[in-house]
């Protein structure tokens, strides 16, 4: 295959850089950007190619991989974190984007090993619920995989202990406004709580918006 295969997919994960880093949800050459592609032959994902600054990030730098995070299209090193999106993508049949993100708030909770609980009616109707954290794992090992995963569940988001966070959507769109609710609510949490205690949504209203975002995801109730 050719540089300009997948054109309009590797244009859309630049499109989705270009968006986090203006919302300053990552900094640097932090945090990577994949969306899943399906082909004939199977799925295909476009990654964002590792270390490479945001300031001189372009279409180049938007890979095509199989599922092995072996090169397709591009010839740059993939995203560290690859191992995590294609966990994500093969447990997850209706996620079709993935985002990892430092941003600022959301990586304190991760750093103190705390959930962001459910505090807004938004975060339970498109994030599933609290935000909860997966125990440590070191960057690009197949543990770290794992454990997002686990921590993931059915949600659309999860932190990453001592790390940062995750999100998932069933495109780009969805993933980015999920990248910048996750630090919304963060956000939102810190500061409520110098305001005196958190008040978290009550349990049976989690329940029913829970139930709300499982809909439109399409889960069957268990
Ligand atoms: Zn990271």
């Amino acid at each position: 295959m050719t540089a300009s295969d997948f054109r309009s997919e590797r244009e859309e994960v630049l499109e989705a850089v270009r968006r986090i880093v203006a919302a300053g949800l990552v900094s640097g050459a932090s945090g990577n950007v994949s969306r899943r592609i399906s082909t004939a032959e199977g799925a295909l994902f476009a990654v964002t190619a590792s270390r490479v600054p945001y300031h001189r990030f372009s279409i180049g730098d938007v890979l095509i991989v199989d599922a092995d995070v072996d090169p397709v299209v591009g010839d740059g090193i993939p995203s560290s974190e690859s191992l995590v999106h294609m966990a994500v993508y093969r447990a997850r049949p209706d996620v079709g984007a993935v985002i990892h993100t430092h941003s600022i708030h959301a990586s304190a909770f991760a750093v103190a090993g705390r959930p962001i609980p459910a505090i807004l009616d938004e975060q339970v109707v498109l994030l599933g619920g609290a935000v909860e954290v997966a125990e440590y794992g070191a960057s690009a090992s197949e543990e770290l995989a794992e454990r997002a995963v686990a921590a993931l569940g059915q949600r659309a988001a999860a932190l990453l202990r001592n790390h940062g966070a995750l999100a998932v959507g069933a495109d780009l769109d969805e993933a980015v406004a999920v990248a910048g609710l996750v630090e919304r609510i963060a956000q939102i949490c810190l500061l409520s709580g110098r305001l005196g205690e958190t008040q978290t949504l009550a349990a049976d209203i989690v329940q029913s918006e829970a139930a709300v975002y499982r809909m439109m995801k399409g889960f069957k109730e268990s």
